[in-house]
């Protein structure tokens, strides 16, 4: 690639860059970065720099990069049939094999996957689903949604609304009337100090008990929600917690969403994290993982009582009135069966568990005793540092000094690692390629201890 070429001025005049500060970015105040490549956990840009990427791309490419055994199944796919819908009963092999090889590795009492093209677009199919269903089931006011403060699943319209954090709802009139939120399960963060873990478990049951009192349990058709808080700042849950939730939502016949589009396929070191924490959910999301982000797909994934429902409906009503064009894109199939075979045969999902450990367990070593960490903590391959202007009283830093993006730049300018800072709040997040190994693992807790040192002294 030419470097004394247009890219950068056609970069800052043209392209319309999601989650950025669009007037800095034109202006030419925020850096840009052009990728062109990347082989295992590194990336690399234009200008020759290799950058160790300690959160996969989005959390999502899982396999690492540059595998050639997903881009020659795309390859391929693309020569052999690039498209055919899947609308009326059509299909093609990748597709089905892929439906065939996410039900054999899902949890139990999953009965079908539908296909889509993203994790947004995957939860906006489920809120269509729960509402068919309740309408199929002869109780229409059903049909409000409960997501959780912090929760991330995604930026459409009903996603946006599902999301709890903020940025995501200002200005954009959401959230919508028919959802409503609930307490994050955030021990750190929690009002009282005072509470203990079991404590605080039992206080956010309350207030999931109490919200249900508030709108009737005859309005509420779902709760949805990531087994582990994910871009709400990496929060693995308290123990507990989801058997506390499942008993209040299922003495209220509330479904349960499990949006699985980062935990799925591995991240916690299990195949999924329903399995991980004994959720026993109505519908799993998945994305990312599904291709490692090889080429776009999602999918929801409907349990034998949701399936059931929708076959009586298509029974009174004649066919399902939902679809995309690209719904189970034979591409994304064919890179997701790749993508799942690869897992497999390098074990990807054992040592995502093996050395997500480790990372965390160094991690925590190094740095759980600076006076400004507050909290280190992760399950699996995702970890999580969050900081603090003083530890005893847990006081938070000024959002204004953006404590967050700064270590995350000084990560990046220091030792040429990615680390994300979460969006709400002062939290470096951490979740590599599964390929991580032991010595990457060390390189990122030096490369993040020599940030911590250079930002907080
Ligand atoms: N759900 C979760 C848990 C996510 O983390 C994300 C994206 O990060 C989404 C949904 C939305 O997925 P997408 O960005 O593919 O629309």
């Amino acid at each position: 690639m030419l470097k004394n070429d247009q890219l950068d001025a056609w970069d800052r005049e043209n392209f319309f860059h999601p989650s950025t500060h669009l007037a800095e970015f034109a202006r030419g105040n925020l850096p840009q970065r052009i990728v062109t490549g990347g082989a295992g956990c590194h990336i690399e840009d234009r200008d020759g720099t290799r950058l160790l990427d300690a959160f996969a791309g989005l959390y999502c490419v899982n396999v690492g990069y540059g595998r050639p055994e997903i881009a020659d199944a795309i390859a391929d796919q693309a020569k052999e049939l690039a498209y055919y819908h899947s609308y009326v009963g059509h299909g093609t092999e990748a597709a089905i094999t892929l439906a065939k090889m996410v039900l054999d590795r899902a949890p139990a009492n999953m009965s079908k996957v539908y296909f889509g093209l993203s994790g947004s677009d995957a939860n906006e199919t489920n809120i269509k689903l729960v509402w068919y269903m309740n309408n199929i089931l002869g109780r229409p006011e059903k049909k409000k949604i409960i997501s959780r403060w912090r929760g991330y699943h995604g930026s459409g319209l009903m996603t946006g609304s599902l999301t709890g954090l903020d940025l995501f709802h200002q200005k954009f009139d959401l959230p919508l009337a028919e959802v409503i939120h609930t307490e994050a399960p955030y021990y750190f963060r929690r009002d009282d100090l005072d509470m203990t873990e079991a404590q605080f478990v039992a206080h956010c049951a309350a207030e999931l008990e109490g919200l249900i009192a508030r709108e009737g349990a005859d309005n509420i058709a779902a709760f949805i929600a990531e087994p582990v808080l994910g871009t709400g700042g990496i929060v693995p849950p308290p123990e507990g917690y989801w058997a506390a939730i499942q008993e209040v939502l299922e003495r209220h016949d509330i479904l349960l969403i499990a949006d699985e589009v980062v935990t799925g396929f591995g991240r916690l070191g299990s195949m999924f994290g329903s399995d991980h924490y004994g959720m026993r959910p109505d519908i799993i999301t998945i994305a990312k993982g599904l291709t490692s982000a090889y080429a776009p797909l999602s999918g929801s994934i409907v349990s034998d009582k949701v399936w059931s429902v929708l076959e009586q409906g298509t029974d009174e009503n004649g066919p399902i009135g939902h679809g995309w064009t690209y719904s189970a894109h034979p591409i994304g199939a064919a890179a997701g069966v790749a993508n799942l075979k690869l897992l497999d045969s390098l074990d990807l999902v054992a040592n995502a568990g093996e050395t997500g450990a480790y990372l965390n367990a160094t991690m925590a070593a190094a740095l759980a005793d600076h006076p400004n960490v507050g909290e280190v903590r992760g399950e699996g391959m995702l970890c999580a540092v969050e900081f603090v202007e003083d530890k005893d009283d847990r006081r938070f830093f000024d959002p204004s000094l953006k404590v967050g993006p700064q270590l995350s730049a000084a990560l990046l300018e220091g030792d040429r690692t990615i680390a994300r800072a979460m969006p709400q709040g002062d939290i470096l997040g951490f979740a590599p390629p599964f390929c991580l190994t032991k010595e990457e693992a060390d390189q990122v807790v030096a490369a993040t201890v020599r940030a911590v040192n250079k930002v907080l002294g």
